[in-house]
């Protein structure tokens, strides 16, 4: 049984030994009484490393992001928000009726115009990197526009913000300067086993602890995680090599075959998407036909599948990976002329 890369997704990241070091000598306390130092040292660093003022702690990137709109905003309240967001198609609960009940406002994305409606968003989210586009990055000048034309607090997912930063070469604070608020994972590229920062103003920060109190996110001696995302937080480096193998994995798949599409200017941080639909299987059916040569993927469509790179898949990883999918395009080729062939010879 040959080891398989696994493609699905920068959630596989597995704790450093580093990582298991420090989650056993962490000093800890009730963080819910506020008395946990690593988990304090974590918000500290992250407050610092993002220049907002404060940093709250949270279970998930999920978690972050309602606590975020939940602080930002009450029931009833409507969020500029992108329709095909994590925000909005994965943490639905926020937009229910019977659960949260905020409204949702969706705006241009291609121009991140929000609509002048009669009654005015409470709130505009984005996402950075943008995932359903195959992490695509918003820029300063972009995110600055933004800011300035909404006139609104934007609240910012940026699961995988640290991967943005490294794409423009330039440290996170800088990118998110006039945002009001901003989530990231320290779960994903960043390679910590779980957690989330949720950082801003300190008047927000306060209010966003009694959310997250009320919604069951209060944890005791989380310290004993706090200190991965201590070390998580050292790991941003990695991101600018995991960017680079995620170029290097598209241009080789690219130049290769006529069976999968991607289009290389959407491949700018650690997501590459790429459209299946004329290798004549769908997207389900090819990611099972690649997983049983070795590479697994995740199929988002019907014609679509995803790959996602992260620190355990090495140079090495890249080009077997490439070699497994261009492998299977020439047999699906060879198949079809193999087919081909034997229709005309019959007449
Ligand atoms: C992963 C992700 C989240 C949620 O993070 P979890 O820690 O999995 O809850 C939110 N937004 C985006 C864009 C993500 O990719």
């Amino acid at each position: 049984m040959i080891a398989l890369i696994d493609l699905r997704s920068d959630t596989l990241t597995r704790p450093t030994p580093e990582m298991l070091e420090a989650m056993i000598h962490a000093d800890v306390g009730d963080d819910s009484r506020g008395e946990d130092p690593t988990v304090k040292k974590l918000e500290e660093l992250a407050a610092n490393i993002t220049g907002k003022e404060a940093a709250l702690f949270c279970n998930s990137g999920t978690m972050a992001n309602i606590i975020a709109l939940l602080t930002h905003c009450k029931r009833g309240d409507r969020v500029a928000i992108d329709p095909f967001s994590h925000i909005y198609r994965r943490e639905k609960s926020l937009f229910k009726e019977e659960y949260f009940g905020l409204r949702a406002v969706f705006y241009e994305t291609d121009t991140f115009r929000v609509p002048q409606n009669k009654k005015q968003a409470k709130l505009m989210c984005l996402e950075n990197s943008i995932a359903y586009t195959g992490g695509t990055c918003i820029s300063i000048t972009q995110t600055n526009e933004i800011c300035e034309t909404a006139k609104i607090p934007i609240h910012i997912d940026g699961a995988r913000i640290f991967n943005v930063a490294a794409h423009f070469n330039i440290p996170v604070k800088k990118l998110i300067e006039n945002v009001d608020s901003v989530q990231f994972c320290l779960s994903k590229g960043l390679g910590a086993p779980i957690g989330s920062m949720l950082c801003g103003s300190s008047a927000f920060i306060e209010r966003a602890k009694e959310i997250r109190k009320i919604i069951g996110g209060g944890m005791r001696q989380a310290g004993i995680i706090a200190a991965a995302g201590i070390v998580a937080l050292q790991n941003t480096p990695q991101l600018k090599i995991d960017n680079e193998h995620t170029s290097l994995l598209a241009r080789k798949i690219l130049h290769n075959s006529p069976i999968l599409h991607l289009d290389l200017e959407t491949v700018q941080t650690n997501i590459i998407i790429a459209e299946v639909s004329n290798s004549g299987y769908m997207a389900n059916i090819f990611a099972e036909k690649l997983k049983n040569r070795g590479l697994q993927v995740r199929a988002i469509s019907d014609t679509k599948i995803r790959m996602v790179i992260y620190r355990e898949i090495t140079k090495e990883k890249i080009d077997k990976a490439a070699e497994i999918i261009n492998q299977f395009c020439k047999e699906i080729l060879l198949d079809r002329r193999n087919h081909h062939g034997t229709k005309k010879s019959k007449k």
